[in-house]
Parts: C-alpha cells; sequence; structure tokens
C-alpha cells in the first residue's frame, strides 16, 4: 500500500500523465527512425542498440539478450510460364511464355521502395528447390479447399499450387500442398480481398491513391507454425550458442514456394483459363472476392495441360545466426508479480511502418510517458518489464526463445503479458485477449478519447464493436499464452472495408503510406499509446488486480456450449442450462456422473450420442469454478474498496491484515490461466501445453478453444475425445480448488 513505498505519483495522476505525454509528433519521429532501412531479423542490431538507447533515456535499465537461431535469407528465384511448341521437325521446344518480375515497382514518391538495399521477395523458413510442372489453382488453399480439389478428382501430384493470399497462416498453404504431393507453391494477393477499394472499383492505386499498389507482393513465412513456433532447431529450449538442434524437416516446408503480385500472377492464372473445372463449380468460398476477371481469369482450377508448365526456382541460404530482443525492466516494490508489454522490432521490409513498427513508435513513446512518470518520482507497484522483439516474423523467434530460456521466472512471476504488433494500420479498434483480461480492456478504452468523434466526447470504447476475439497465433503473444498459460492481451487499430489498402510485407508498407494514407498526422499512434498506457497501469499499480475470475468461468461455459453445438450438428439438441440448474440439481448430477470419469477403453467406445452425456461433467466442474471465481471478484471488489478508504498508518494491524488478503487474491489471479496448461500437450504439437487455447490446427492465426477436444470430435475419435474431457476436467477442477 502507498504508505510501504516512496511513490510520489498516485494512481489517478498516473494515468493523466500516460494520457497527457503521448505525441504525434514523437510517434513520427520514432516511426521515421525504424522505417528508413532494412531490418530483417539478424540483421538489425544498429535498431536494437538505438532501441536500448532510447529506453535508457527514458529512464529504463535495458540489455540486449542474443539467441542464436536458424533463419533463411533469400538468394536467388526465378518463376516462369514455359510452353511447348512444335519446332516444324517433328520435334518440340520449350518457350518461355511469360518470365515474372518477382519485384516491387520502385516509387519516386516512396523513397523506402527503392532503396538499393530492399530485401527480395521471398518466404521466410523456404524450401529451396527448382521445380518444373503443370500448375493447379488451389483458392485460398486452406484444409477444405484441397478437400474439394480431391473430391473433384482434380490431380495434385507433381503439381505447381498457385493460391491466393488470406483466410489461414500461408505456411499451412504450404504444408497442406506438400502433404498431398505437390512440388511448390506461389502465392499472390488477390485484389479481390481489398474491400472496397479497388481498382476494379474506380479506386486509384498507391502512390497516388489508396487501391492496391498492382506490383506489391507479400512476403512473410511459411513454417508450419502450428507444429511450434520459435527456432525450429529447438522446439520447447532455448536456442542459446551450443543448444542441440533437432531436425527441422516436420517444423518448415520441403517443397519450394515463392509470393507473387498480381500482376505476376495475371499470365498464370489466364493459362488456367478454361482448363478443368471452375471456381464456380465449387462451393461459394471459391467465387468469395476473386477480383481478377475484369483482368481476363475465369478462375480455372487446371491443371494446366502438359505442354504449359511453370518453373519454380527458389534458393535459400540457411544460418544459425544471432537475433536480439531488447529487454528493459523497472523494478516495482513487488517483483514477483510482472507485467510484460512487448511489440517486434525486425520487418520483411525496409519500411515496416505498420508492421511492426506502428506498435514500435506506439511501445518507445508509451515508455517516454512511463519514463516522465518516473522522473517525478513514481515507483511502480509492481515489476514491468518491456520487450522488442527481434525475429517475429520467422515465425515468433526472439519472444518464443525468450520465453523458452525464463519459463521458470515466468511461471512464477508473470501476471500478464501485453502485445503489440500492428499498432496501427486503420481506425477500427480491434483486441484479442485471454477472458482474465477482458475488463482492463474495457476499462482502457472507455478512458480514451478516439479520433473519430462521431459524437463529440466519444471513446475508443464508444467507437469499437466490443469484440474481443480468443487468442490464435500469428504474434508475439503465443508463447506467453499458449506455452506458459500467461494471460494475454493483443491490441491495435485495423484497416476496415473502407479504409486505405494496407500493403501487408510489401515494400508500401512504408513511412509514406503511413503518413499520406494510414495515420495522416499520426493521431491513430498517439491513441493507441495512450490506450496501452492504461492498460499497462492498470496491470503494474492498482493494488488489487482487476482481473476477473468469473468474466473467465462465463468463456468456458460458452466454448463448452460451442462445443455441445458441433455435437448438435449430428444429434438432436439438448443444450444443458447449467446457469439454470439448482445446486441440488448440480449435485445429483455430480453423483450420476461419479464413475465416468475414467478412461473409457476401446471396447466400450461411446457414439456421439453418449458422448454428449461425457460433457456433462465438464458443466459439473466449471460450476465450482463459477461459484469460487465469482466469490474471488467480490472478495477482491470489496479489498478493493477497503484500499480506498485509506486507512491511517496507526491502524497498522488492520493495514497489515488488508496487506496479507490482497496479496493471497493476487496470488490466486496469477496463477488462475497456469491451470489450463497441461504438460504433455495438444496431440501432435506437444509443445502447445494450453487446454483451452490454441491456434487452429488449419488455421493458425484464427484461434480454437478447447483443440484437444474439437479436433477429436472432428476425426470423430471418441476414445480420445473422452481423454480430452479428462484433461479439461481435470484442469477446471484444479483451477476450482486453487481459487
Ligand atoms: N506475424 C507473422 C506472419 O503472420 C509471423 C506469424 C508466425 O510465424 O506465427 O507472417
Ligand atoms: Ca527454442
Ligand atoms: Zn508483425
Ligand atoms: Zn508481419
Amino acid at each position: 500500500l502507498s504508505g510501504c513505498s516512496h511513490n510520489k505519483v498516485s494512481y489517478d495522476q498516473l494515468q493523466q500523465i500516460l494520457l497527457d505525454t503521448p505525441s504525434s509528433e514523437k510517434a513520427e519521429e520514432w516511426s521515421k527512425y525504424y522505417t528508413a532501412g532494412p531490418h530483417l531479423a539478424g540483421k538489425n542490431y544498429s535498431q536494437a542498440l538505438w532501441t536500448k538507447e532510447r529506453w535508457e533515456e527514458f529512464g529504463v535499465k535495458s540489455e540486449i539478450v542474443a539467441y542464436d537461431v536458424y533463419l533463411n535469407y533469400p538468394v536467388d528465384h526465378r518463376l516462369a510460364l514455359l510452353e511447348k511448341h512444335e519446332d516444324g521437325n517433328d520435334t518440340s521446344a520449350w518457350k518461355v511464355a511469360f518470365e515474372a518480375s518477382l519485384t516491387e515497382d520502385i516509387l519516386e514518391e516512396d523513397p523506402t521502395s527503392g532503396l538499393p538495399e530492399s530485401v527480395p521477395t521471398f518466404h521466410g523458413y523456404s524450401a529451396s528447390g527448382n521445380v518444373t510442372g503443370p500448375v493447379v489453382y488451389v483458392n485460398y488453399g486452406t484444409y477444405q479447399d484441397f478437400e474439394d480439389l480431391l473430391k473433384a478428382n482434380v490431380s495434385l501430384k507433381g503439381k505447381v499450387a498457385i493460391s491466393r493470399y488470406g483466410g489461414i497462416f500461408r505456411g499451412l498453404k504450404v504444408k497442406r500442398a506438400q502433404e498431398l504431393g505437390m512440388v511448390g507453391v506461389i502465392l499472390y494477393s488477390d485484389p479481390g480481398d481489398d474491400g472496397d477499394v479497388t481498382e476494379e472499383k474506380g479506386v486509384t492505386t498507391y502512390p497516388d491513391g489508396p487501391a492496391r499498389q498492382p506490383s506489391s507482393v507479400q512476403r512473410g513465412s511459411t513454417q508450419f507454425l502450428s507444429v511450434a513456433p520459435g527456432d525450429p532447431t529447438t522446439p520447447g529450449y532455448p536456442s542459446k550458442p551450443g543448444a542441440p538442434r533437432q531436425p527441422v524437416e516436420s517444423a518448415i516446408p520441403s517443397i519450394p514456394s515463392i509470393p507473387i503480385s498480381y500482376v505476376d500472377a495475371l499470365p498464370i492464372l489466364k493459362a488456367l483459363n478454361g482448363h478443368g473445372p471452375k471456381a464456380e463449380d465449387f462451393n461459394k468460398y471459391w467465387t468469395r472476392n476473386t477480383g481478377l476477371q475484369y483482368k481476363g481469369v475465369d478462375y480455372s482450377v487446371g491443371p494446366t495441360p502438359d505442354d504449359v508448365v511453370v518453373n519454380l526456382y527458389n534458393k535459400q541460404e540457411y544460418v544459425t545466426t544471432p537475433l536480439w530482443n531488447v529487454i528493459g525492466v523497472i523494478n516495482g516494490t513487488i517483483q514477483d508479480e510482472v507485467i510484460i508489454v512487448g511489440n517486434h522490432r525486425d520487418a520483411w521490409i525496409a519500411g515496416g511502418a505498420g508492421d511492426p513498427n506502428s506498435g514500435s513508435a506506439v511501445l518507445n513513446e508509451m515508455i517516454r510517458s512511463f519514463g516522465e512518470a518516473l522522473s517525478l518520482g513514481w515507483k511502480p507497484l509492481r515489476t514491468v518489464v518491456f520487450a522488442s522483439w527481434d525475429g517475429e516474423e520467422y515465425g515468433l523467434v526472439g519472444s518464443t526463445e525468450w520465453v523458452e530460456e525464463y519459463l521458470p521466472w515466468l511461471s512464477k512471476a508473470n501476471v500478464a503479458y501485453v502485445n503489440i504488433d500492428v499498432g496501427v494500420r486503420g481506425t477500427l479498434f480491434k483486441a484479442s485477449a485471454a477472458p482474465l483480461l477482458h475488463n482492463v480492456i474495457y476499462a482502457a478504452t472507455a478512458s480514451v478519447l478516439s479520433p473519430n468523434q462521431t459524437v463529440p466526447g466519444s471513446t475508443v470504447f464508444d467507437e469499437w464493436d466490443g469484440k474481443i476475439s480468443t487468442m490464435g497465433s500469428g504474434s508475439d503473444f503465443t508463447a506467453f499464452q499458449d506455452f506458459a498459460g500467461i494471460p494475454s492481451i493483443d491490441v491495435g487499430f485495423n484497416g476496415g472495408l473502407e479504409d486505405p489498402v494496407y500493403h501487408y510485407h510489401s515494400n508500401y508498407d512504408s513511412f509514406y503510406w503511413m503518413q499520406k494514407y494510414g495515420d495522416p498526422g499520426f493521431t491513430y499512434h498517439r491513441t493507441m499509446t495512450q490506450v496501452l498506457g492504461l492498460i499497462t497501469a492498470q496491470l503494474i499499480d492498482l493494488p488489487v488486480l482487476s482481473l476477473s475470475a468469473g468474466d473467465y468461468a462465463d468463456a468456458l461455459g460458452e466454448y463448452i456450449k460451442k462445443v455441445e453445438t458441433k455435437l448438435d450438428g449430428v444429434l438432436s439438441p439438448q443444450a444443458l442450462d447449467i446457469s439454470a440448474m439448482s445446486e441440488e440439481a448440480i449435485v445429483e448430477l455430480r453423483a450420476s456422473h461419479r464413475n465416468t470419469s475414467s478412461i473409457i477403453d476401446a471396447s466400450d467406445v461411446p457414439g456421439a450420442e453418449s458422448f454428449k452425456e461425457s460433457l456433462k461433467r465438464l458443466y459439473v466442474a466449471l460450476w465450482d469454478l463459477t461459484k469460487n471465481a465469482v466469490e474471488l471478484d467480490e472478495h477482491a471488489k470489496v479489498l478493493a474498496e477497503k484500499v480506498q478508504e485509506h486507512i491511517p498508518w496507526w491502524r497498522f494491524p488492520e493495514r497489515l491484515k488488508l496487506g496479507f488478503a490482497i496479496r493471497k487474491v493476487n496470488t490466486k489471479y496469477k496463477y488462475l490461466e497456469r491451470s489450463f496448461l497441461f504438460d504433455e500437450g495438444l496431440d501432435g504439437r506437444p509443445w502447445f501445453k494450453h487446454v483451452v487455447f490454441a491456434p487452429g490446427l488449419w488455421t493458425g492465426y484464427a484461434g480454437a478453444v478447447f483443440p484437444g477436444l474439437v479436433e477429436s470430435i472432428d476425426s470423430e475419435d471418441w476414445t480420445n475425445a473422452e481423454r480430452w474431457v479428462d484433461i479439461i476436467e481435470a484442469c477446471i477442477g484444479n483451477a476450482a480448488r486453487k481459487l
């Protein structure tokens, strides 16, 4: 409590400092610095050093933490369309019908698009290879798209896939193509996915207008994210120099892939015209957002005939090389309750004004604001750690290695992790978070004015749809949430359908684009800094942690219902509404299910119908958790009110008692998420330890809930589904007991 430290800045004052200090000009200055040159993973030491120096200027003790990681850098590539022509003498010869440029246009207006050292278009962790074969259009390359192709008897073996970006994480497109015997993958950006802002709809292209620059290419990692993120040679342990290395076959592709622009894709897509079934012969997912009809593409699936093939050549150099996280620490009064805020610094390209350096600018500006508080005598209640991660783009490498190294300490001390990746690329606030932390986001956004004043005085909260997604993957929160069981938050301003097209992982995600289209005046950068500051301040300085165990319990109830609804797809709906049940009914239900909690043997494999009965066990377990969670939250509220009463120092026994009570409550909140870790991990991906949250096996970005259970149901493996009910029931029970 305030009397036991020498804190000169109250919580109210701290909040005011975090609202008043952030400036758009400063954010712009940080953005300008980071986006002025290449900062690929393992090649950005000067930016790591610069970041450390700034943070130290702001009053935060910082250090560079290095790992030796396995990465690839591009050497050479080629993509060409070849056609066989009769040459008149009964023989035939291959002619190059089209040679892809594989480069993005240099734009005079956008200086970083023309840097001599700008990074070629390539895929992180892609395989070297030189392959030639007919082409098949595979839509978004989702698991279901490939299933549709198999069902339609489209030949895939030995063919090269051309897929549009979107829907799922790109590495999973390559993974499935590889599993089905395809020999290479081409990924292109279809302007149909750019919403209302397209050339086809009359919008001018970048740099003169907000539509997609036609030569833009989305680089990006093709790691098989769903297996494990981080350095693929050290799953589960840190890539320290000299660490033993594992084979990478199951973690990264063995077939080559290449990213291209829609301009480069056009001749290949047109070569498919009239061959095989058409997109419209499949389901509506195949015709959704197709944007190149106006350029003469009819979205035929192929394959192209044997005399029309592509040659795909990809040469990568693989090295084990250092990368650099910057870690800053402000020690709090309570050092075993730690709050961590992080952003990645590395980018695929020279610019990276949106990804990740809008987040980097915001993080710097927020740390500068906390520095302001420090200079006024602020002493944080809890320890706060700031992180500038390297190697996120290749597969969350810097953050994952760090979490793997500091796991024992994090498990003991880390209360929450707050991530900001693309902090600004449009005007729509978006968040994903663990349910325990929903509260914190609502409170912070409601205290910050929105740059978009539809109604005078409207806050970020007012302008937001209020939806908080579950944690999937695709950024640095993954190791915290899914491996270490630390409740996490990820926030940013996203683009809407009418916002200027964001050139994700392209040279045009540049400072010029941000200044002209993304965030003119950098007002959203400033706003994001305020939101991030208030989120962080709440977590650091409120004596009673403002986490909500009740929200977690409610969310679990929703997720169980989701599983039930899934079963209802096959069965008669008969959802059990636990919230409407009396305590006696619960006791009875518990008694009737007492003996079902052991693993049922294979001779007794239940079907979906009897499995539904098993799900009731989760409701029963949850009933206990809910009861205890509500009690904890109520108790916490009472304690928080007591703190407000400011008990005078001479009533020290009372103060001491309150201090202990708060400590006890906070410890319960701190460890709640850990109860959902299962040491063996998910089936086939043991690195993922959380039984409630994981990236979807075949989505990557989008989250799955109860992944082990749901995957078992999907494969109708009822024995394994029972096993997962046991595991989840045990976790919920454990959590309930600890509350
Ligand atoms: N954020 C990066 C991307 O979406 C990396 C994601 C990952 O490898 O998990 O490409
Ligand atoms: Ca590792
Ligand atoms: Zn990013
Ligand atoms: Zn990225």
